[in-house]
């Protein structure tokens, strides 16, 4: 099979260059961020502050954009670089096991301790992850999917209440799937990889709110090596089967060391908290921007503070230099308030990230007025996007000089573009 970086949108000079360090790192030719962390010593002990570990964390960011920017450079290389003991990624790991206890990892701010009480907060969810299924998924943008697909991992429930939600049988349901600890989520994540995967895809629902289990996965995914037992249990979920006999180690290690791009497919009604701990973790990120203002936001998705979060930490990723693909659904009735304030907000803000502007909007969950569960304050909603919608969207996108036509074009599933 041809290569990865072999595919035709790489020659879109705008697509490689805005997602270089993913397809480096996919390809085994950069260490993921996470390799990179684990040989950053962090010196902290579990009877210190958390205010204290966030400036160690501050400390081991600032290191770690150093020996970033080397390797981008090619000065340095993994291996020149110790595991440390103690590491930057273990700071982590101990942050989000405090930040769990008066939850802060979204904007909702529930300040609840998920490990020990019985309360739970917006996304109804205490200590415990469960994952509704994972498999290579065929179905994301090219550079996402590629060849062999992108590692999906679908974890439930969600922050928001989206009431056209395209995944509400995971999302709007908390006791789908399993209950995985983090050992056994890096071991769906090394599973993908060695499968072929091109990343790792954590998405829901909303992975935001499994942080504290997602961290320590990622901590455990260079030593990971599962035993057949051990496989059975995640292969519950496990959708695509067929490819645990296609295994290749080699394909899947920068140096010897398992190696995958870890990807954040994400609604980012996350806190600064949360963004200051996936920075050094994503190497790509993969967010959703769907609404243009909070009237919206509050009506179909009984979400606040939308906009001035979201595009917040829109801007916070852009600004840090991260490799980004904006997703944007286009919603019927919702050209003039959400896709135009939103495209324009991106012209003005980030303006040469790739964008989908995304034309299979259907009626799903509380909008799909064949549903006995139809909300007729969604009927806005109750229906698919018509082609005018669309093309409005599309030309608004062309007129503002964005970059959307190689990543919307080859993933519409209307067959519209621009002349
Ligand atoms: S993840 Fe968000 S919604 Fe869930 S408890 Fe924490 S702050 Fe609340």
């Amino acid at each position: 099979m041809a290569s990865f970086d072999s595919l035709w949108i790489w020659e879109d000079e705008r697509i490689r260059k805005r997602l270089s360090w993913y397809l480096g790192v996919s390809i085994n030719k950069y260490p993921a961020k996470y390799l990179i962390c684990k040989r950053i010593p962090a010196e902290f002990n579990a009877e210190q502050e958390e205010k204290e570990l966030w400036s160690i964390h501050q400390n081991c960011a600032k290191k770690f954009q150093e020996i970033w920017k080397g390797i981008k450079n090619g000065e340095l290389r993994l291996n020149e670089l110790e595991v440390a003991s103690q590491s930057f990624l273990d700071l982590k790991v101990e942050l989000v096991q405090r930040m769990v206890r008066h939850c802060n990892f979204c904007r909702w701010n529930c300040r609840i301790n998920r490990i020990e009480e019985r309360k739970t907060g917006t996304c109804q969810l205490g200590r415990i992850s469960r994952v509704s299924t994972y498999f290579h998924h065929m179905g994301e943008e090219l550079p996402i999917r590629g060849r062999k697909g992108s590692g999906t991992i679908f974890f439930t429930s969600c922050n928001m209440r989206c009431g056209f939600c395209q995944n509400g049988d995971i999302s709007k349901d908390k006791d789908n799937g399993i209950i995985i600890s983090p050992r056994q989520l890096a071991m769906m994540m090394w599973e993908l990889r060695v499968e072929g995967c091109h990343n790792v895809n954590l998405v829901g629902g909303e992975p935001t709110i499994h942080l504290h289990t997602i961290v320590e996965a990622i901590n455990h995914l260079d030593r990971i090596n599962p035993t057949p037992e051990e496989l059975q249990y995640i292969w519950c979920v496990k959708s695509d089967y067929f490819y645990t006999f296609r295994r290749n180690f080699s394909d899947a290690t920068h140096q010897g060391i398992i190696n995958v791009p870890v990807l954040w497919n994400s609604n980012m009604f996350m806190s600064l908290e949360t963004l200051y701990i996936l920075r050094e973790l994503v190497d790509i990120w993969l967010p959703d921007f769907k609404f243009g203002n909070d009237k919206c936001s509050l009506r179909l998705a009984r979400t606040p503070w939308y906009w001035d979060t979201v595009s917040r930490n829109h801007k916070l990723i852009y600004d840090w230099g991260e490799d980004i693909i904006i997703r944007h659904l286009v919603m019927p009735n919702h050209v003039e308030c959400c896709t135009k304030p939103i495209l324009e907000w991106i012209s003005k803000n980030m303006p040469d990230v790739p964008i989908n502007v995304m034309d299979q909007y259907r009626p799903e969950c509380f909008a799909d007025p064949t549903s006995p569960s139809f909300d007729h304050k969604l009927s806005d909603i109750a229906r698919r996007p018509t082609p005018r919608e669309i093309i409005e969207a599309y030309s608004y996108a062309k007129k503002l000089g964005l970059n959307f036509e190689s990543i919307s074009w080859e993933k519409n599933v209307t067959g519209l573009k621009l002349i």
